[in-house]
């Protein structure tokens, strides 16, 4: 059922060179479910090789090949959504719809990604002396190295994969080893489509020895990394120390404002689903519930109704609607944040608690009763943990929600335009959702500001990021 996940090196799927292996875990069991090949030093060469020629070959395939390339691609993908959503929930552990809604968005994604191939337009500036054209003129940056994580293994990925194709560049993507088959299906989508070899390389192994190596390697232009934030600073400053093009998708910390003119029921309903999704462990996870004084007993009350209705279990099993966490260190984590909190006085109004001993599940929890010198306060829990805290005044609100380093998410409900706009200017953030969950879909920007990094991996911005700029000035002869 579960595949021995191979290395895609310049258009084949092959082991590693050395035959080493890691181990694939199920979250919901403990056991293990396969194997994935480990790259080492000769694979990476290989796929550096691959990458370099794999760019000249793809940079002079038109827009419109590519585009239609792509196409197929998300096309396959959506052939083989409920196959793919198997292995993702059984090495993940999300929920089967989620997983199906996963699959499905990423075919969406390559699908938006390869219709604005076609439209990277440069532009023609009026010159000063007659006869001159002045050109600005896209290219594709180069060879790209991906990194991304195992919270949502092929939504991650698609973005930059398929962000980087419709630019001209090749990339070679280092997936989740925890979470690699769904990933090597994406990849898979992409080879039978018929991207010629050596545009996408999938590699799996030790992930400080990947980025050390293709980081600062000069056939590398361009690194795009989504991960925690000591990482992610980390692998900037190694970038910035070889000039290379970064975006940075970090982790988040958001603030959920609800503001005492808003519909409670909306907003309890719509941010308690988007708490709990994916078990929390989600970078636009809303996480501070910043709610106004007077409706704030009513808000807490309905939002533990919804996450005492979770239904906690193998997330292939029918009814499920929170799966178990990723892995043992999340566990752990929430029992970390949460031990540290109360015995610093907080209360658990509902969860608190690992479920059984078998796999790893969590429950899904509310805390009250926060204050600033708890962890869970300050650091992204990334878990099925929310913490509400009330606020008497907008700026008091503000305040609170801008206090921490992080600025990916932030979410706002309220029934006052004035005030709806008045807190999407004030907070500090990438993204503002507000009286909804709108955020990421593939046509508008991803991504965050301070902490939580730079650039985007949606709207036409993301491919901006994989384009350089050149000027070109013609005199007629
Ligand atoms: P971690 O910080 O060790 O790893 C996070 C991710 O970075 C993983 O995918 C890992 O493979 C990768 N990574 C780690 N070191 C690396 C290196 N030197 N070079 C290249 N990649 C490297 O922590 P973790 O336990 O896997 O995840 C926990 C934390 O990571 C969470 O608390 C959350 O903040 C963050 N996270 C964020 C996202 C996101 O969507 N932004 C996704 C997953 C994890």
């Amino acid at each position: 059922m579960y595949p021995e996940v191979s290395l895609f090196i310049d258009g084949a799927w092959t082991p590693s060179a050395a035959g080493k292996t890691l181990t694939v875990l199920n979250p919901a069991t403990g056991d293990a479910l396969g194997t994935l090949a480990h790259a080492g030093r000769a694979d990476l060469d290989r796929a550096l090789e691959a990458a370099e020629k794999g760019f000249h070959v793809w940079r002079k395939v038109s827009a419109y090949e590519r585009s239609k390339i792509m196409r197929k691609a998300a096309a396959l993908l959506r052939e083989r959504v409920d196959a793919i959503a198997r292995l993702l929930t059984m090495e993940q552990g999300k929920p089967l719809a989620e997983a199906k809604g996963e699959a499905g968005a990423a075919a969406d994604v390559i699908e938006w990604f390869a219709e604005e191939s076609k439209r990277a337009y440069g532009r023609v500036i009026p010159a000063r002396a007659d006869g001159v054209y002045q050109l600005v003129i896209k290219e594709p940056v180069g060879p790209v190295a991906a990194f991304t994580p195992w919270n949502f293994p092929i939504n991650q990925a698609v973005r930059k994969i398929s962000a980087a194709l419709a630019a001209g560049c090749s990339v070679i993507l280092k997936g989740p080893e925890e979470t690699p088959a769904s990933c090597a299906e994406l990849v898979r989508a992409f080879a039978d489509a018929g991207v010629p070899a050596g545009v996408v390389q999938l590699v799996y192994g030790i992930p400080s020895e990947i980025s050390e190596y293709l980081i600062p390697h000069p056939v590398i232009r361009k690194i795009s990394f989504t991960g925690s934030t000591p990482v992610g600073k980390q692998l900037a400053a190694l970038a910035g120390l070889h000039m290379k093009r970064v975006t940075m998708e970090l982790g988040g910390h958001a603030p959920a404002i609800v503001f005492d003119d808003a519909d409670i029921d909306v907003a309890s309903k719509i941010l308690a689903a988007s708490k709990f999704r994916n078990a929390g462990q989600v970078c636009v996870s809303p996480t501070r519930f910043l709610v106004q004084e007077k409706v704030y007993d009513s808000f807490v009350e309905k939002f533990v109704g919804f996450a005492e209705k979770v239904k906690v279990g193998d997330g292939l099993e029918p009814g499920t609607t929170m799966g178990p966490m990723a892995n043992p260190r999340r566990v752990a984590a929430m029992e970390t944040y949460i031990g540290d909190a109360v015995q610093k006085g907080a209360v658990v109004k509902t969860g608190g608690k690992r479920i059984g001993n078998k796999g790893n599940f969590f429950e899904p929890t509310v805390l009250t009763n926060l204050n600033r010198d708890m962890r869970v306060m300050n650091e992204e829990p990334f878990g099925p943990l929310a913490l509400m805290v009330p606020f008497s005044t907008f700026d008091e609100a503000v305040e609170e929600a801008n206090r921490l380093p992080y600025g990916l998410a932030s979410y706002a409900y309220t029934r006052s335009a004035k005030t709806a706009s008045t807190i999407a200017a004030a907070v500090e953030s990438g993204m503002m959702s507000i009286n909804h969950h709108g955020l990421a879909l593939p046509e508008v920007p991803f991504g965050g500001i301070k902490d939580s990094g730079y650039g985007s991996e949606g709207g036409l911005e993301a491919i901006e990021a994989y384009l350089n700029t050149k000027f070109v000035t013609q005199a007629g002869l």
